[in-house]
């Protein structure tokens, strides 16, 4: 997702610190402290307009939740959602999610989710995707013993090199889908770019899966 740059977007997000920060390495092992309650914490890897991550808050109070996304004219998109919900057990970061081990602490979060991810399909890109085994390294760390990641995508290509990835990882598969919306799955909270492409007609593919503990 490219947008036009919004100048206005660092000083938004700079006016909003109880919402959203560019500074995450500054509450590392502390994240419990952004929320009304100490419950455990979920992320998302590249929240986009943050439709997903503002859901899943809304519905699962008894969760945190932590949207990242690396544009600032993107993330001030979740910002503006924030502002009107306020979410007790929302919080955002303005940053690049391939930092993830500075920001968070060993064993800090309890579940991390990947939505769309961007396909990078060129092979001398690998490296640059967020189910590649470098970054499946930085999500074991960050997660509790037997961690779960939940990966959504329409690319049928990101999604056999995931599965590939995440098998040579040693994880174990939880849940499989090759057509989410086919399937019986009421507790789906669909991503903007999820409603896009299932009203395209793309199949939506899902993976569970959870580091070995
Ligand atoms: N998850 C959203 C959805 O499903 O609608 C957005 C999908 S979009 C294809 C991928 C998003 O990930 C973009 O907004 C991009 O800026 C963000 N992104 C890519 N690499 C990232 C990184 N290393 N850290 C944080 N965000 C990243």
């Amino acid at each position: 997702m490219r947008l036009r740059n919004k100048p206005r977007a660092a000083g938004e997000i700079a006016a909003n610190p109880q919402y959203m920060t560019t500074t995450p390495m500054d509450f590392k092992g502390q994240w419990q402290r952004k929320f009304a309650q100490k419950q455990p914490l979920s992320i998302e890897v590249g929240s986009g307009k943050g439709r997903f991550i503002v859901e899943m808050a809304k519905a699962y109070p008894e969760r945190n939740f932590i949207g990242i996304e690396i544009q600032p004219s993107v993330a001030i998109m979740i910002l503006e959602k924030q502002l009107v919900e306020q979410l007790p057990n929302l919080y955002l970061i303005q940053a690049d999610g391939g930092d993830l081990t500075d920001f968070f602490a060993a064993g800090e979060v309890a579940q991390v989710y990947l939505n769309f991810s961007d396909p990078w399909p060129k092979t001398r890109h690998a490296k640059r995707r967020l189910t590649h085994r470098l970054f499946l390294a930085m999500y074991q760390t960050i997660l509790q013993p037997a961690g779960q990641l939940q990966f959504k995508t329409d690319n049928r290509g990101l999604f056999e090199f995931s599965l590939i990835s995440f098998n040579q990882f040693g994880m174990q598969f939880n849940e499989l889908s090759l057509d989410l919306h086919a399937d019986d799955a009421p507790d789906n909270i669909e991503t903007e770019y999820e409603q896009r492409f299932s009203q395209m007609g793309h199949p939506i593919y899902l993976i569970q899966a959870q580091f070995k503990a």
